[in-house]
């Protein structure tokens, strides 16, 4: 499990270098270089030593720990590049569910767009079928919003 970092060690009004952000922080620097090339976190201008504005570094981190709180919704996926969960915006059916049998969805993050697999049983399939309306087997479907934790009593399988 990554850290949770404190925000407050950030000064709004400074900017840092990947080495300071990181000595600040008390992480490795690579682990800031992550954040810059696969989280988003703004840099100042493309010039070498990058240089990050606190004020930015500080709402990424706060950013950071509110996401490491919630559990992997419905719509979101592990990825392994970033190495926290994303919600993915386009979801695939790998393998369709029947009776007990664990199904297989991907995902793509939507920050660095690698893909995701992740596994869900029947009561997962069914909340996203009934999120989602209808779907199709290997088909494209969308998934808007944060996953939605309630499950649907009130799902009818057509079948
Ligand atoms: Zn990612």
């Amino acid at each position: 499990m990554p850290k949770r970092l404190n925000p407050n060690r950030i000064k709004k009004y400074r900017s840092y270098t990947i080495q300071e952000a990181a000595y600040t922080l008390d992480i490795h620097k690579n682990t800031v270089a992550r954040w810059i090339k696969y989280d988003g976190l703004p840099i100042v201008d493309n010039k070498r030593p990058y240089l990050i504005r606190g004020t930015d570094l500080k709402t990424f981190i706060r950013n950071r720990n509110t996401e490491h709180k919630k559990p992997c919704g419905l719509g979101e996926f592990f990825c392994c590049k970033c190495r926290q969960s994303r919600s993915s915006s386009q979801v695939f059916v790998e393998v369709y569910p029947t009776d007990n049998r664990t199904g297989v969805i991907t995902g793509f993050c939507n920050v660095c767009s690698t893909k995701a697999n992740k596994f869900i049983n029947q009561q997962q399939f069914k909340q996203l079928k009934s999120k989602l309306g209808s779907i199709l087997p290997m088909g494209e479907i969308h998934i808007d919003g944060g996953a939605d934790p309630r499950v649907n009593g009130a799902f009818k399988d057509g079948e």
